[in-house]
This record gives C-alpha cells, sequence and structure tokens, in this order.
C-alpha cells in the first residue's frame, strides 16, 4: 500500500523559533519598538503562520511589500499596523483605505496621489520613505528639499513614520553606514515630526545609533544570521530533511550526473535523493552543496537536477547511507547561511526559493 505521506521531503518551520527570535531583536533594541517584515510570504514561510506566531508574541507592527500582501495581512493580523513598502499607485488608494493599510510614500508622486485621496475622504496616516543612499525606493534629496520648502503637499496626511534603508548593514565596518545614517538624521529633521525608523535585522546589531524608534527585522526572524563573519545570535527555524531514494555502487570510475560534469573513483556509492532545483535547492550547488547524513557531512557531486540530487556517500558505512536513511539538507549540520555561501547567495534566497512540494510542519506555535 502507498503511505499516506509521499513527499520527497519534510520542511519544518519552527513558530516558537520565531517567536523567540523576535523577542530577541526587540531585547537588542531598548526602548525602541520591534516591528517584523513579512514581505514575499514571510520570506518563504508563509505568512499565514508566521504573521499570527509574530503577533502573539507581541508584534504590532508588520511591513510588506506589495499591497495583495496588506490585504492578505490585514485578514491574518486585524489589529495590526500594516505598512506597504512599494507605496500607493493611482487607483489602488481605496484598497488601501478600506483594509486600513499604510503606504509607504516613496516620491512626490506618490504623497500626491494620497494626499489628493486623503483630502477628499478625511485624513490618512502615512509613512514617508527617504532614499539616503539606496537609489532604490524613497525620496531623493531633492524631492526631500521640495516637500520642506511645500508642506501643503502633506495637506490632509498624518505623517506617522519617516523610514530609510542601509545598503551596506551587515558589514559593521562599511563606513557607508553611519554617512546614511547621518544623511537620515539631517533629511527627516527637515520634515514633519514623525517616529523614525532605519534598521533592519544587522542594523539592530550596529548600536543604539542606529535604532531610532523602530526596527524593520526581516531575516533575522527566519533565523539567517544578520552577523556574517560572527557567531549566529538567531535561533534555527528552518530545517529541511528528505530521505536516500536509491543507491548506487560504483565498480568501476564512471560519470555522475547531466553533463557529466563529476568522474567517480571505484570503488565508491553513490546516494540519490529526491531534491532538485524545481524545489529550490539551488542549481548553483552543482558540485558545491553538502549534506548530512547522521550528522555527518557528504559532498553533492554532480549537477543538480531538477527532481534529484546526488551525494557522496563513500565515506560512510554502507548501513549509515542506505535507501530509506534521513538526510539533512538545511538546518543541522547544514546551517542556512553555509548552504547559502555554497550556492554563491545569501540566506535571502535560500529561503524565499523554497519550494511547493515539500510537506510543510509547523512546530513550536503557541496554544
Ligand atoms: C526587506 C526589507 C527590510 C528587512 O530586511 P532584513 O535584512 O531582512 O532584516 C527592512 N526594510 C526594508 C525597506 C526592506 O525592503
Amino acid at each position: 500500500m502507498c503511505p499516506s505521506d509521499t513527499a520527497g521531503a519534510v520542511l519544518t518551520i519552527d513558530l516558537g523559533a520565531v517567536a523567540a527570535n523576535y523577542r530577541t531583536l526587540r531585547g537588542r533594541l531598548g526602548g525602541a519598538r520591534c516591528a517584523a517584515v513579512v514581505k514575499a510570504d514571510a520570506y518563504g514561510l508563509g505568512v499565514d503562520r508566521v504573521a499570527p506566531a509574530l503577533a502573539r508574541a507581541g508584534c504590532e507592527t508588520f511591513f510588506v511589500a506589495t499591497l495583495d500582501e496588506g490585504v492578505a495581512l490585514r485578514a491574518l493580523a486585524p489589529a495590526s499596523e500594516i505598512h506597504v513598502l512599494n507605496g500607493v499607485t493611482p487607483g489602488c488608494e481605496k484598497t488601501f483605505a478600506g483594509h486600513g493599510l499604510h503606504p509607504v510614500l516613496n516620491d512626490l508622486g506618490q504623497i500626491e496621489c494620497w494626499a489628493t485621496f486623503a483630502r477628499a475622504h478625511g485624513e490618512r496616516a502615512a509613512a514617508i520613505h527617504i532614499d539616503t543612499g539606496m537609489c532604490r525606493l524613497g525620496l531623493p534629496p531633492d524631492e526631500v528639499d521640495r516637500v520642506a520648502a511645500e508642506p501643503e503637499r502633506l495637506d490632509g496626511l498624518r505623517l506617522n513614520l519617516v523610514i530609510s534603508h542601509l545598503a551596506c548593514a551587515e558589514q559593521r565596518d562599511n563606513p557607508m553606514n553611519a554617512v546614511q545614517r547621518d544623511a537620515f538624521v539631517a533629511r527627516r529633521a527637515r520634515l514633519p515630526a514623525a517616529r523614525a525608523s532605519l534598521a533592519n535585522s544587522s542594523a539592530i546589531f550596529l548600536g543604539a545609533d542606529y535604532h531610532f524608534d523602530l526596527a524593520r527585522p526581516g531575516v533575522a526572524l527566519y533565523g539567517v544570521n544578520p552577523t556574517p563573519g560572527e557567531p549566529n545570535p538567531m535561533a534555527e527555524v528552518v530545517r529541511l530533511q528528505s530521505k536516500i531514494i536509491q543507491v548506487r555502487d560504483v565498480d568501476s570510475p564512471q560519470t555522475v550526473g547531466y553533463g557529466a560534469t563529476h568522474r567517480i573513483a571505484a570503488p565508491g556509492r553513490i546516494a540519490t535523493v529526491p531534491v532538485g532545483y524545481a524545489d529550490g535547492y539551488l542549481r548553483s550547488l552543482s558540485g558545491r552543496g553538502f549534506a548530512a547524513i547522521g550528522g555527518v557531512q557528504v559532498p553533492v557531486v554532480g549537477r543538480v537536477s531538477m527532481d534529484l540530487i546526488t551525494l557522496d556517500v563513500s565515506a560512510l558505512p554502507r548501513d549509515a547511507a542506505r535507501p530509506g536513511a534521513t538526510v539533512d539538507l538545511i538546518g543541522g549540520a547544514c546551517p542556512i547561511d553555509e548552504v547559502a555561501a555554497r550556492a554563491a547567495t545569501i540566506g535571502y534566497e535560500i529561503l524565499t526559493s523554497l519550494g511547493r512540494r515539500y510537506r510543510r510542519e509547523y512546530v513550536g506555535a503557541p496554544d
């Protein structure tokens, strides 16, 4: 009979660890408040489970990227303050207002859009994003000057937050951090008084000068190290485990996988695991990634294919690397930051790439 659980891998998401990470970050902040960034489906972990867990841990303010994400979050977090980082576009004002969402206004056009709506329908809360060095979203210096010179542009709006975003926060010694911080202090002083927010996950660890009134961590909540090069202060949230489905005894030298990129000497053994790039196991891990069996690391050899990877298990005892044996791919002996480094990427991309074929198990949720 076919077992009820036929997924190739199990993704375990520890909501207790998410809540613990929230408390750790909040504890670092002294008097400042701590929001949570839950864009991109809570970095791929499932906003429907993550946001309520954060709200129960005491989080009152959330940031998402898009209006759709804000609408979905409103249903999950009815009492929370929700900011939409990408801001408002003409035609969407009613949807923002109807769901009580705050657009983060990123340029004069967005200010005009939301203020016009507010003047017609009643005062609205708003946040303003000042660009201090990302050249991405936010008011550039000349637009801050315009708003300062023409404050009537904000008529109808209740400015409740001014934000900016650091380019190099995970590099503690990068002088750009202080340059951006000073620019933020100088430019926000030209706008009406409002709470200020600068810090993402890493910037919380740059010290009190970066905390202002509200921090906006994302990735650290989900267990990625916000202080690269130093020990990870966060609890592990994600664990990806699969099982060996086949072991091949190699008795004459041969190649493994597409492109015949890996040559294995005989005698040796190759274990096949049913996870591939279609599951977000990045193809850049071909010949570079590693897994762990019984806590012992083994290399990914050959190319990552769509549904499968191959591990060289020659160094393991035969009954440790047998069909059915559990294989750790992320978490445990395979820390997410190390997996990311091998893939030449960052933990953010590992998380947001996590596939849909895994069986997802949420543990540690408060009752
Ligand atoms: C994504 C994002 C964050 C969260 O950043 P982390 O590095 O994940 O903590 C904060 N602020 C803005 C504007 C963002 O886009």
